[in-house]
């Protein structure tokens, strides 16, 4: 099945975009105790009211079989209508990184591909190659984790489209940045099953509110929360798989640049 190249192109055009915006950013400074962002503020409202079910369309990647027609979240109420449009278009970015993986790994019925996404964190993943629950053969390389990793996406894909696993929350949080790099995007906790996973994640709306952070750096904020519900650990920092796939994701694939410090990406990461 040949890829349709369009949508490939209009999203790489983003996430450029957004990285132009992420690049014009000066660097914070360090701000005293006082001036940190304050601890998450508890939703108001009564459980039962909080959350509106958002469904997500899944491609269909060929070589892939028995996929669900959609993904549901259960996103908190306390999001505005725009911001759920961002959570929306963080999540379908991250289906189509997947669904470009599987397409490019499968080459065509040979299942022997190297997909970029593979190919870039080969590059650049030494560290924490490993999810928690994996039992296999050892992993030995970053190709290897970003094939298991992409697998595990699959498998979370399925038990939340067929409801195996619980409810998939997105949770509202909002932390203004005060210009200090500790910041909030999206968390989420890493698991340690490898079935019937809930992508539970918690959002800061403040940030979904920034004009300057675009999509491509949403989309790799929410693919990091996904690698930890895939069962990869931080630390969130250079050489660590659970750190540079994303980072591959936000640069389009492409090498690293010396305008474009990995902390720039990194500090969207929870
Ligand atoms: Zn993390």
């Amino acid at each position: 099945m040949p890829i349709n190249i369009q949508p490939i192109l209009s999203l790489m055009q983003s996430i450029l975009q957004s990285l132009r915006q992420v690049n014009n950013l000066l660097p914070p400074s360090i701000l005293p105790p006082s001036l940190l962002p304050p601890s998450f503020i508890a939703p108001p409202i009564a459980e039962g009211l909080l959350y509106t079910e958002m469904a997500i369309p899944v491609p269909q990647p060929p070589g892939v079989t028995g996929l669900p027609p959609n993904v549901y979240f259960d996103v908190s109420n306390l999001f505005t209508a725009a911001q759920k449009q961002r959570i929306r278009d963080s999540i379908s970015g991250v289906l189509f990184n997947w669904t470009l993986h599987m397409s490019q790994k499968w080459n065509g019925g040979a299942n022997n591909g190297l997909s970029q996404m593979a190919a870039c964190s080969n590059t650049y993943s030494t560290k924490n190659l490993r999810p928690i629950w994996y039992q296999g053969v050892t992993i030995t390389n970053g190709r290897k984790a970003t094939e298991v990793a992409m697998d595990q996406f699959t498998q979370i894909i399925k038990d939340n489209g067929f409801r195996k696993s619980s409810r998939a929350r997105i949770d509202w949080t909002y932390i203004p940045n005060a210009g200090s790099f500790i910041i909030t995007t999206m968390r989420a906790n890493t698991a340690s099953t490898q079935t019937k996973v809930p992508v539970n994640v918690l959002i800061n709306a403040y940030q979904l509110d920034q004009p300057s952070i675009g999509v491509g750096v949403l989309i790799g904020s929410m693919f990091h929360a996904w690698l930890h519900r895939a069962g990869f650990f931080d630390p969130k920092t250079t050489s660590y798989f659970i750190s540079e796939c994303p980072m591959c994701i936000m640069r389009g694939y492409g090498p690293k640049l010396p305008s474009m410090p990995d902390n720039l990406f990194y500090q969207f990461f929870d």
